[in-house]
């Protein structure tokens, strides 16, 4: 058998690896200042949470979970997105008693798409869920975490907000039922995928990236013609409320998002760096989805953001995390170098040493490197009982006693 790894999967590892540590530290530091709880639920849970809440019909159900009979004939599923994960984590650990809730979580999501860049598999996201409130004010947070979040982590890239509102459940089921109206007439004019979403899921016509859809989209009846006072409000102030922060925006009445269980605000962060597969986050209002679980009926509203299209944005990071490296010349000197790295351990100094007794091997690894420091331990330290350490960058070489190294590393 040839060794290779399934498709749509990646490894993950070296200056990814990097990236990824850095997403996670910078998202971390920012839910603990927006006062969001971490949280973590398993990768797999049972199929029946995912099927209702996301739609029978939504690609998602049709076509890309990954699902397997249990040995005692269990449906599983392994998570293809974390919010329902999360309302049921919530639910079954009684997290609902205190209102609102605010948690977040990253971890790995599957869906069996036609993987391309940008699109795998098995991806990760971060995941950020308010429950229990209907102010629009929870909706700005969000909108504003996630703004923050992406600058903080790509202060060089450019991406632009798409807003949208598909109005409460009731409206939007008289809307669907007027697009599907619409798009029976010019049945024959749709590309095949949109043909078939016609009774089923005519929103996603909408969004659908194929000429044709979107020719015959354009002429489409408005969403908004179809949306009470009230959402029109929480819009308008979800709106000014960008305005007032001078977060820039566009309204787009084509975003529809992808899985059923969205109403009201929806929202994409979309960049123009990363080709086809272009939203870097995405998330929306689901206000009766907790209910649907099991839950109390409460709203909700969260939204969840790919790290590996993060990533790809991101910078290179400073791969240099180790401090000095050894060098060493013999083997009798092996008590020596326990002693030294008892005390780098001891002193938190990162290190590194290739197990080998050659001064100039170890030299030319650690100037390979770009390595700051060198401890060399050699003749001459041995019998006198210190060490020699070599800044690399200048080339000055410094004897030191033990005591003495910690405080010359952090000059
Ligand atoms: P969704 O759960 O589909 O709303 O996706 C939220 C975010 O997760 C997207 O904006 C992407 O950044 C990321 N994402 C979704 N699907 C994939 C995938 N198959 N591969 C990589 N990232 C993905």
């Amino acid at each position: 058998m040839k060794l290779r790894s399934v498709r749509g999967t990646h490894d993950i590892f070296g200056e990814n690896i990097r990236k990824n540590a850095l997403i996670e530290k910078i998202v971390t530091r920012k839910a603990e200042l927006n006062s969001f709880q971490k949280i973590e639920t398993p990768i797999f849970e049972f199929s029946e949470l995912f099927a209702k809440p996301l739609g029978e019909q939504s690609d998602v159900v049709l076509k890309e979970m990954y699902s397997f009979k249990d040995r005692n004939e269990e449906m599983l599923t392994l998570r293809p997105e974390y919010t329902t994960p999360m309302i049921r984590a919530a639910i079954t650990n009684n997290l609902l008693n205190e209102l609102p809730l605010k948690i977040f979580g990253l971890g790995a999501m599957f869906r069996r798409e036609r993987p391309q860049k940008g699109r795998y598999r098995q991806f990760n996201q971060i995941n950020f869920e308010i429950f229990g409130t209907n102010d629009f004010m929870a909706d700005l947070e969000l909108i504003v975490l996630g703004n923050d979040i992406l600058k903080s982590i790509l202060p060089n890239s450019k991406f632009i907000l798409n807003l949208n509102t598909l109005g409460q459940k009731n409206n939007l089921k008289e809307y669907k039922n007027k697009l599907t109206n619409y798009f029976k007439d010019k049945k024959e004019k749709l590309s095949d995928e949109s043909k078939e979403k016609i009774l089923s899921n005519p929103l996603r016509i909408l969004d659908s990236n194929n000429d044709k859809d979107i020719m015959i989209s354009s002429n489409a009846p408005n969403i908004q013609e179809f949306i009470s006072t009230e959402e029109k409000n929480h819009f308008l102030d979800i709106k000014k409320g960008l305005d007032f922060l001078k977060i820039k925006y566009v309204e787009n009445n084509k975003l529809v998002r992808g899985l059923d269980y969205y109403c009201s605000t929806v929202f994409e962060f979309k960049t123009s760096e990363l080709g086809s597969q272009n939203t870097l986050l995405g998330g929306g209002r689901y206000d009766g989805l907790i209910g649907v679980l099991g839950g109390p009926d409460i709203p909700g509203i969260g939204w969840a953001a790919g790290i590996e299209r993060i990533s790809m944005l991101m910078n290179s990071t400073n791969s240099n995390f180790t401090k000095v490296h050894l060098a060493i010349s013999d083997k009798k000197y092996r008590s020596q170098i326990q002693n030294i790295m008892k005390y780098l351990r001891e002193n938190n100094i990162s290190f590194y040493w290739n197990y080998k007794y050659n001064l100039k091997k170890s030299l030319s690894k650690a100037n390979f490197n770009k390595i700051e420091y060198v401890i060399i331990i050699g003749e001459d330290e041995f019998n006198n009982n210190f060490y020699s350490i070599r800044n690399l960058n200048t080339g000055k070489q410094s004897k030191l006693n033990e005591n003495e190294i910690k405080k010359f590393l952090n000059d």
